[in-house]
């Protein structure tokens, strides 16, 4: 009688499955905005999870106007806070000012949340052509120290420095979260990215730490591949690579381009993962100022952020329902951002996919 499939029947089973489901204590989750196109990318998030049942409630935290000397930065210790009790949340990109001397924002978030590797997978989407049809890359990005730490300083007048720093430590715990993550998502290979023939302490102590835990995991392949050689790789054939980890500022580098290959920052995600099991996911792009405002931002690369929260916190189903939902108005071509060649409004895109759900 509970697998009846009566009309009736199922439509009570239905029924009742909802009433059960919206029971269901909401999962509480940080949100930033954000600056720049943030606010419109994450009220396009806000309303896709509505529509698809996400039982959500989002605590949110907009950049200060001040510095709060408890973080030294924009960013209030209770917007830390929220993310320290949570453990999970969704980020809107943030703008750095040049050299206004501020420290930027993600740096404060990624540094005091110990957000230590940031995932960024990058695939080629149904339906949308682009020159190569199979892209499917993971770059697996050390997030806490190399040269984007901005360790900088005058030396003397005309004269400045800027230090690397690479440590054992956070080595070890970028390639063994890279080798775990090829392990547990059917992976095949992982390729180490490095300039050490130049950088031979830092990046030298980067690939051997690399090194030392390939060996641990025998059924992944494993290759070193210098960085200028690597980029050439990527835009020629980027089916020769699979999962890539990398020092903090080639990742910076290196996803920007594998985003280009699929169709451009517009569409890819990533994920920032912590110690004690803080997942803050964010999509790669920045705050886009040359088209905040205009109701003209492609959500998507937000949207898959989402989908990755939402895989993180295992509720895979929502996720797989969201993700198709992107893909299917994507592959449609009726509604698509100007990013990838269409008309449409983030509103209006952002409409289109809750009609997919
Ligand atoms: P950007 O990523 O903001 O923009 C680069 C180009 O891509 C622009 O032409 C922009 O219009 C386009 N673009 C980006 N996202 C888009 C989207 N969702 N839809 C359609 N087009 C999109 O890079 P930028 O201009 O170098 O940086 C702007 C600001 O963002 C800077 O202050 C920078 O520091 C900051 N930034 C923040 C993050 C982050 O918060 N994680 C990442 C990168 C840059």
């Amino acid at each position: 009688q509970i697998l009846g499939t009566s009309s009736s029947s199922s439509g009570a089973l239905i029924s009742a499955v909802r009433a059960l489901s919206s029971s269901t204590t909401p999962i509480k989750a940080t949100l930033f905005p954000g600056d720049g196109i943030g606010p419109e990318i994450a009220e396009s998030v806000k309303q896709v999870f509505t529509a698809a049942d996400v039982a959500i409630e989002w605590d949110e935290h907009f950049v200060g106007t001040e510095i709060d000397p408890r973080t030294n930065s924009f960013l209030t210790w209770e917007s830390l806070q929220s993310v320290l009790d949570r453990k999970v949340g969704l980020k809107g990109p943030m703008a750095t000012p040049i050299g206004k001397g501020h420290r930027s924002l993600n740096l404060t978030l990624r540094k005091e949340l110990n957000l230590y590797a940031n995932v960024r997978p990058c695939y080629s989407l149904p339906g949308y052509k682009t020159r190569y049809d199979d892209v499917d890359l993971i770059t697996i990005r050390e997030n806490t120290e190399g040269e984007y730490s901005g360790l900088e300083h005058q030396v003397v007048k005309g004269v400045v420095e800027s230090l690397k720093i690479i440590t054992r430590k956070a080595s070890m715990r970028v390639a063994e979260y890279a080798f775990l993550y090829a392990k547990t998502h059917g992976r095949k290979k992982v390729s180490a990215i490095h300039k050490a023939n130049i950088m031979q302490k830092t990046d030298g102590l980067f690939l051997q730490c690399c090194d030392e835990v390939a060996e641990k995991y025998p059924e992944i392949e494993y290759e070193q591949v210098v960085i200028d050689n690597c980029c050439m790789m990527l835009v020629k054939n980027p089916a020769l690579f699979d999962v890539l980890v990398m020092p903090n500022l080639y990742g910076d580098i290196i996803s920007d381009l594998c985003a280009g290959l699929v169709g451009g920052l517009g569409l890819t995600p990533s994920c920032n993962i912590g110690e004690d099991g803080i997942a803050l996911a964010e999509a790669v792009h920045g705050s886009a100022p040359d088209i905040a405002g205009k109701n003209l931002a492609n959500p998507t690369a937000l949207l898959l952020s989402g989908v990755m929260m939402l895989r993180h916190l295992k509720l895979n189903k929502q996720a797989e329902q969201i993700h198709s939902a992107i893909i299917n108005t994507i592959a449609e071509g009726k509604y698509r951002t100007a990013d990838l060649g269409g008309t449409s409004t983030t509103t209006d895109f952002t409409k289109a996919i809750c009609d997919h759900l």
